[in-house]
C-alpha cells in the first residue's frame, strides 16, 4: 500500500477528482483514508483529503505527501462515501462536499510567505529584495505583495532564489490545560521532603499533597489550592520530582448550567400508536422515513425522546436536527435531561471552538446522541440508528450556499446506508412531504390531541382597511389594543410578532414617491432609527439618512412601515408602564444575547415581548396568554411560489405560543388581506383545509410536489453578458431536455441586481428528467474559463428554496 488518492483543495472541474500521491516511508503505517495531508500541487502546497490508500499508480513519477494534518481520520468511511453522492445531487465539487461535513475549525486557511531557498546566494538577489531577507529567511507573502516587487519576485522565483510557501493554518487548536502530576514513586517523594528545610513551607505543602495520593492536577487550581506560587511549582518541576502533562479539555458551553434529570413520561394511546411503528422499523433494521404530524404541544417530543432510548438500548446512536432559531437552552435541556452527558450539541451559536469540541466528542465515541442545526445531519457516527428532524417543514434546512443540500435528503441517504428509520416531525408539513406520506412513500404517523386536551387558542382575525376606514391609523386595531391593555392590568405575558426585521421600514419621498435605494443592488435600502443609518441587508451597504429627496430636493421625506424599533416607540406611547423586550438581529447579534432575553421574559422581567421570526418558535412559557400578529402579509407578496405556504406555517406556529398551559391563549393576527385563504385558513389551524387548497394551486401553476424545479442564477457585473449566457444555457437545456420539461427564461431576477452584478435565471420545471444532471454539468463545463477568468457566476440550485 504505498499510493493515497488525494482530493485536493483546488475547487475546479480539472481537479475535481482524485490525484495520487506517493506515501512516504514515515507515514506509510499511520496514512489512512478520511485524513487530511498537505501534498504538493504544481508549484504550490495545498490541503487534501485521502480517499483511498491502493497498492500502485498508472503513473510511473509520482510526487510524495508532504505532511499529514490529522493522526486520526476526519471522515469515516461512510462520509467519504457519501460525498459522492452530495457531489451529484447538487453538482458540487468534491472537496466542497468534504468540507461541508466537516466543523469550521477544520476548515484549512492558508497563509502565503516568501522563503530565500540558500542564504548562500543572498547576494543574487536584486538589492530591492535582499533588504527584506536581510536577517529571516521567511517572509509574509504581504510584505512584498504590494506593488514593483512582485515582478522582481517572479524572476528569483524562475531563477530558483525564492519559492513561495502555502502554509495552512489550522485556525483551531485542541484546547489543553497543563496538569501537574507526582514524577517520582510516593517513596521517592517521601525521601526527597526528609531533604527539604522545614521553613520551604510551600514546597513541603506541594510535596504533602502528591504523597497523600494527590491526582494530577491543573496547574491553577494547584496554585490556588495549596496558596503555592508558580516559582514553587517550577523548582519542583525543575528537580524533576513533578511533571507537567497536558491534557485535552473541552469548552462545554452547557457546562454552567443545572438540567433535571428527566424520566420516560407514560405515553398516551395516541402517542404509543405513534411510537409503534418507529420502534419495529429500529427493530427489524429496516430504512423508513415517518411523517410524524401533530400540532404544537400534542407531544411529539416525548416520542423522539423515547425512540432514542430505544437506540441506545440497541447500542446505536442518534441524530436529532432542529431549525437553528429553534435550538434555545430549553429544547436541547429536554435532550440533555434525559440523555445526560451522552448528548453533544452542535449549532451556530457556539464560537468555533466550542463546535469544534462537540464535534470531538462524537468523532471519539464519548456521546451517543447529536442534537443540532442543519449541518449536523454530518455528525461523525458510524453506527446510526435514528435520525430525527424536528419542524422539518423549515426551509433552514436548506443550505442555500454550495453545496446546496437539503438536510432532509442527506438524512435520508445517510438512513439508507445504515438501515434505520427518519423521523419527520411537523404541525404544518412541507407540501412535498405531506403528499409523499399521503402517497404512502412516508408512513404517516399522527397525533392529533394537544397534551391534556387543551385546546387551541382561539385566534381573531383582524382587517386592518377597516380599521384605517373607521379612523384608526395606529399599528394596533382597536382589539389588538384592548387585549393587550387587559394583560397588562392581568400581569399577563403578551408576545407581539412583527414578519422580518425592519422589513417595510423604507424611506419615500412625499412628493415624488422616490425610495432611497442600494447602489449595489436593485433593492430598497432599510432605514435603522437606532443609529440613523440606512442599511442594504444583502450587501451591507451604509449611508446616513438623507434630510432632502435626492431625486427632488423636497424636504418631505418620511420612513414608512413599520421595523421593530418603531413598534417599540409606539408602544411606549401607548403603554408607557408596559416592560418590552425587544428581539431582533439588531438586539441579539451578540453572544448568548437570545438567550438572556428570552430568560428575562421568562422570569417576567418584562410584559411584552416583541420579535421577528425568531421569536416564533420554541417559547414555551406559562404566562404567555395573547399573541399578536402585527401584520400577517408581509411575506404574502414575496416573489415565491411557497410565500403562502410559508405565511401559513408561520402563523400557525406564532399562534401556537398562546395558551400551552394552564391559563387560556388569545391569538389576533392582523392583516390588509384577510380574506387570503393562508391567513383564514391559519386562523382555522386547518392545515388539511390549507393542503388541499394549496396543492390545487400547485398543480395548476406546474410546482412542487408535482413539479421538480431547478433554478440557474447567472450573475456578472456585464448586463449584455448576463443575459447573453441565460440565453444560451436557456436554448442548450430546452435541446437537451424532454418535451415534457418547462425551461422559463431567461428573466430577471426578482432581485435584479446584487452587489453591483446583474442578476438574470432560467427555471426548469420537469418530472422525469434522466438527462437534467448531465446537461447542468455540461453547462457549468462549458463556461469553466469565464467563471475562473470574467467573474462570471453560474449558481445552479436543483431543489431551490428560495427564488430571489
Ligand atoms: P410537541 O413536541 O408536539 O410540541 P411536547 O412534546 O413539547 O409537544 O409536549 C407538550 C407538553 O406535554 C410538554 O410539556 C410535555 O412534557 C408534555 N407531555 C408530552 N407527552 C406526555 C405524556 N405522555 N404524559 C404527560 N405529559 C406529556
Ligand atoms: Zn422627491
Ligand atoms: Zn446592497
Amino acid at each position: 500500500m504505498t499510493v493515497a488518492k488525494v482530493i485536493v483543495d483546488v475547487p475546479a472541474k480539472q481537479t475535481n477528482r482524485p490525484f495520487d500521491y506517493a506515501i512516504p516511508e514515515r507515514l506509510s503505517r499511520v496514512l489512512m483514508p478520511g485524513m487530511r495531508v498537505i501534498v504538493p500541487f504544481g508549484p504550490r502546497k495545498v490541503q487534501g483529503f485521502v480517499m483511498d490508500i491502493v497498492e500502485e499508480s498508472e503513473f510511473p513519477k509520482l510526487r510524495e505527501i508532504s505532511e499529514l494534518m490529522d493522526i486520526e481520520p476526519v471522515l469515516n468511511k461512510e462520509l467519504l462515501l457519501l460525498s459522492d453522492w452530495l457531489t451529484e445531487k447538487t453538482l458540487c465539487y468534491k472537496i466542497s462536499a468534504f468540507q461541508v461535513m466537516l466543523p469550521p475549525a477544520l476548515k484549512a486557511k492558508y497563509e502565503k510567505k516568501v522563503k530565500l531557498k540558500s542564504r548562500s546566494q543572498l547576494e543574487q538577489l536584486s538589492p530591492v529584495l535582499q533588504r527584506h531577507f536581510m536577517n529571516k529567511d521567511i517572509i509574509p507573502w504581504e510584505e512584498v505583495s504590494g506593488g514593483d516587487e512582485l515582478s522582481l519576485i517572479q524572476k528569483a522565483i524562475a531563477n530558483d532564489l525564492l519559492e513561495v510557501l502555502y502554509e495552512v493554518k489550522e485556525r483551531i487548536k485542541k484546547k489543553q490545560v497543563k496538569l501537574i502530576r507526582a514524577a517520582v514513586s510516593k517513596d521517592k517523594l517521601q525521601a526527597y521532603r526528609l531533604e527539604i528545610p522545614s521553613r520551604r513551607i510551600k514546597q513541603l505543602l506541594l510535596l504533602d499533597y502528591f504523597i497523600a495520593d494527590g491526582l494530577p492536577l491543573e496547574r491553577s487550581k494547584l496554585m490556588s489550592m495549596l496558596g503555592v506560587s508558580s516559582s514553587v511549582i517550577k523548582g519542583l518541576l525543575d528537580k524533576g520530582i513533578l511533571a507537567e502533562t497536558t491534557k485535552e479539555v473541552y469548552r462545554d458551553p452547557y457546562k454552567d448550567r443545572e438540567i433535571i434529570k428527566t424520566m420516560p413520561l407514560e405515553l398516551t394511546r395516541d402517542q404509543a400508536q405513534a411510537i409503534q411503528p418507529i420502534l419495529s422499523s429500529l427493530k427489524e433494521e429496516k430504512h423508513d422515513v415517518f411523517l410524524l404530524y401533530g400540532v404544537t404541544g400534542s407531544g411529539k417530543t416525548e416520542v423522539y425522546l423515547q425512540s432514542i432510548q430505544r437506540v441506545l438500548e440497541l447500542g446505536k446512536e442518534g441524530i436529532v436536527l432542529v431549525p437553528e432559531i429553534s435550538l434555545t437552552p430549553q429544547m436541547v435541556n429536554r435532550f440533555k435531561g434525559r440523555f445526560g452527558e451522552q448528548v453533544a450539541v452542535l449549532h451556530s451559536g457556539l464560537s468555533v471552538g466550542e463546535k469544534y469540541d462537540e464535534w470531538r466528542k462524537i468523532q471519539r465515541k464519548e456521546v451517543k446522541v447529536v442534537v443540532g442545526a442543519r449541518s449536523a445531519v454530518f455528525a461523525p457516527f458510524e453506527n446510526l440508528g435514528i435520525i430525527i428532524i424536528d419542524e422539518e417543514h423549515e426551509t433552514s434546512y436548506k443550505q442555500e450556499d454550495n453545496p446546496r443540500y437539503h438536510a432532509r435528503d442527506v438524512a435520508i441517504e445517510r438512513a439508507k446506508r445504515y438501515n434505520c428509520p427518519v423521523v419527520l416531525g411537523s404541525a404544518t408539513p412541507s407540501l412535498e412531504t405531506f403528499a409523499r406520506a399521503k402517497k404512502g412513500v412516508y408512513q404517516l404517523l399522527t397525533l392529533s390531541k394537544r397534551m391534556n386536551e387543551r385546546n387551541l387558542p382561539h385566534v381573531e382575525i383582524v382587517d386592518m382597511r377597516e380599521e384605517l376606514r373607521e379612523g384608526n391609523r395606529s399599528m394596533f386595531s382597536r382589539v389588538l389594543h384592548e387585549k393587550l391593555q387587559d394583560r397588562l392590568d392581568k400581569k399577563e405575558q403578551t408576545v407581539l410578532f412583527l414578519n422580518k426585521r425592519g422589513h417595510s421600514s423604507f424611506v419615500m419621498c412625499r412628493d415624488c414617491g422616490y425610495v432611497l435605494q442600494c447602489p449595489n443592488c436593485d433593492i430598497s435600502l432599510t432605514y435603522h432609527r437606532y443609529n440613523q443609518q440606512m442599511k442594504c441587508h444583502y450587501c451591507g451597504y451604509e449611508s446616513i439618512v438623507p434630510t432632502t429627496c435626492p431625486e427632488c430636493a423636497s424636504d418631505h421625506i418620511r420612513y414608512f412601515g413599520t421595523g421593530t424599533q418603531k413598534v417599540e416607540e409606539e408602544i411606549a406611547k401607548i403603554f408607557p408602564q408596559a416592560r418590552v423586550i425587544r428581539m431582533d438581529v439588531d438586539t441579539t447579534s451578540r453572544k448568548g444575547a437570545h438567550e438572556k432575553l428570552l430568560t428575562e421574559f421568562q422570569e417576567g422581567h418584562a410584559d411584552i415581548l416583541l420579535g421577528t421570526q425568531m421569536i416564533a418558535k420554541g417559547l414555551d412559557f406559562p404566562n404567555i396568554t395573547l399573541v399578536g400578529v402585527l401584520s400577517a402579509d408581509t411575506m404574502l407578496h414575496l416573489p415565491d411560489f411557497r410565500s403562502s405556504e410559508k405565511t401559513f406555517q408561520l402563523l400557525t406556529q406564532v399562534s401556537g405560543r398562546a395558551g400551552r398551559h394552564e391559563l387560556a391563549g388569545e391569538v389576533v393576527i392582523q392583516t390588509y388581506t384577510p380574506e387570503h385563504y393562508s391567513i383564514e385558513l391559519a386562523g382555522d389551524q386547518d392545515y388539511d383545509q390549507f393542503y388541499q387548497r394549496e396543492m390545487m394551486i400547485r398543480k395548476i401553476h406546474k410546482y412542487p410536489p408535482f413539479f421538480y424545479i431547478s433554478l440557474i442564477t447567472v450573475s456578472h457585473e456585464e448586463l449584455m453578458k448576463v443575459v447573453s449566457v441565460t440565453e444560451k444555457i436557456t436554448r442548450y437545456l430546452t435541446s437537451r431536455l424532454s418535451k415534457e420539461a418547462i425551461v422559463l427564461g431567461p428573466v430577471a431576477s426578482p432581485i435584479p441586481r446584487l452587489n453591483n452584478k446583474y442578476r438574470y435565471q432560467c427555471l426548469i420545471k420537469y418530472k422525469r428528467e434522466p438527462n437534467l444532471t448531465d446537461a447542468l454539468k455540461a453547462v457549468l463545463d462549458h463556461h469553466q474559463q469565464d467563471i475562473h477568468q470574467s467573474g462570471l457566476q453560474i449558481a445552479i440550485d436543483k431543489n431551490p428554496y428560495i427564488l430571489m
